[in-house]
């Protein structure tokens, strides 16, 4: 087992890192990491939700290399070049249709961070000063003071509290409990908001909590009622996760403005694009206005990830890679299903290729370390997964096989009858 922990020299500002047991991955291809003493690791998380169609796909891997051969990084500003501008075309193209620009950056982070100056930006523009932004409770959309403010991950938020700007928080649409999110909503729009931030489907970081598309299409129509900007942090959901390319489409909607990034690359190297339609870009730069929407960000469009990008959109016109898709999210929907009834889970959440299992840990005094000891056990057996407190959730990418998803639900059943308040 290689540690980093006790290195005299490197001491890596990173909480995750510094965990006790970290493995230091000398190798990754597919579905798999290994490890600099051999050990292997099935990535049944995508490596936080990036690696769509696999790390290390041959044919980004190629669009890589190649890139480097006549361009790495230069400004981009005053300058443009081809992968910039082809992935632009493309991506316009394969969006909901109305997304008609393009911003680039770097993280998911500064991809939301982009979108709210974008939507500030509009209003101030107009001459309306809106200022607030509506986001839902549980939300996560990004680690920076802006997202941060955004997001609803109270333990992660509070030594920086307060945060930057007031947010209005509506109540996550449960079953039965729609109605409640959309009167909030509804109210906290007709107050006069800047814009209602969420992400779509799935949220993610806060506990893999699913809800159905028609409440999304209510929640836009409502949006767009009282004029108020609709944004789409499909930086996890982008990209195939949620079963469709872009988890807006089951719903049918178009936002005004929609953030990728994660999947953009297919995971390999790191760019993000907040995308906008043209009353947005016009409230910025029509000529009336004044050439303003300050984001300047060294590595916007780095020529590398766009071409990566460029090649995993390649990968994406192919049938197979939808096929795919639609064939992992038939595995994960039917070994979801032999734990719905079991006592061991209080819930089971299943959405295109993602499929999130909740722990019935009932009694007290688990909570707090109960994500890092069932990160170990699995780890333990050869998988990389990383519980959110005790939900467990298989993110894999999308080369996985039957026989290796098997494998992982045999060990979250090993890990329930181990953690779970029933064992069976
Ligand atoms: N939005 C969502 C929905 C995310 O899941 C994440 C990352 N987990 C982010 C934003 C932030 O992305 P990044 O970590 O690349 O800054």
């Amino acid at each position: 087992m290689s540690l980093v922990t006790d290195s005299p020299v490197w001491r890596p500002f990173t909480q995750h890192a510094l965990q006790p047991g970290a493995y230091k991955i000398a190798h990754a291809e597919g579905a798999w990491l290994t490890a600099e003493d051999g050990t292997r690791f099935l990535d049944a998380i995508s490596s936080w939700w990036v690696i769509t169609h696999g790390h290390r796909h041959p044919e980004i891997m190629a669009a890589i290399r190649q890139q480097t051969e006549t361009l790495d990084q230069i400004i981009f500003a005053g300058f443009t070049h081809e992968p910039a501008e082809a992935l632009a075309r493309r991506l316009v193209e394969i969006t909901p249709e109305g997304l008609d620009y393009v911003f680039y950056s770097d993280s998911g982070s500064t991809a939301v961070e982009v979108a709210i100056k974008m939507a500030l930006g509009y209003w101030r523009n107009r001459g309306l000063s809106r200022r607030r932004v509506i986001a839902m409770e549980h939300a996560y959309h990004g680690d920076t003071v802006g997202t941060m403010s955004a997001g609803a991950r109270s333990v992660f938020n509070a030594p920086y509290e307060p945060l930057l700007f007031d947010v209005a928080r509506v109540p996550f649409p449960g079953r039965g409990a729609e109605q409640a999110t959309f009167d909030a909503l509804e109210a906290f729009c007709r107050d006069g908001a800047a814009a209602f931030i969420v992400e779509p489907l799935i949220l993610g970081a806060g506990g893999m909590l699913t809800y159905g598309a028609p409440v999304l299409a209510e929640m836009k129509r409502i949006c767009e009622t009282h004029g108020v900007l609709f944004i789409a942090d499909e930086v996890m959901t982008g990209f195939g996760r949620t079963g469709t390319l872009f988890a807006c489409e089951q719903a049918g909607i178009v936002p005004d403005i929609a953030c990728y990034s994660k999947g953009l690359t297919g995971g390999s190297v790191p760019l993000a694009v907040t995308m906008c339609r043209r009353e947005i870009y016009d409230a910025h730069y029509a000529p009336e206005r004044a050439r303003a929407f300050f984001h300047s960000s060294s590595f916007t469009a780095n020529p590398i990830g766009c071409a990566a990008a460029l090649a995993n959109l390649g990968i994406w016109e192919k049938a197979d890679a939808r096929a795919r898709v639609a064939q992992l999210a038939a595995m994960q929907a039917e070994r979801a299903s032999r734990f719905v009834d079991d006592p061991r889970f209080s819930a089971v959440r299943h959405l295109g290729t993602i499929v999130a299992l909740d722990l019935d840990v009932a009694h007290s005094g688990y909570a707090s370390t109960l994500s890092l000891d069932l990160m170990r056990f699995f780890n333990a057996r050869g998988l990389l997964l990383r519980p959110l407190g005790p939900t467990i959730y298989v993110l894999p990418p999308y080369c996985v096989t039957a026989g290796e998803l098997d494998g992982v639900y045999e060990a979250i059943g090993a890990a329930a009858n181990q953690f779970a308040s029933r064992a069976v």
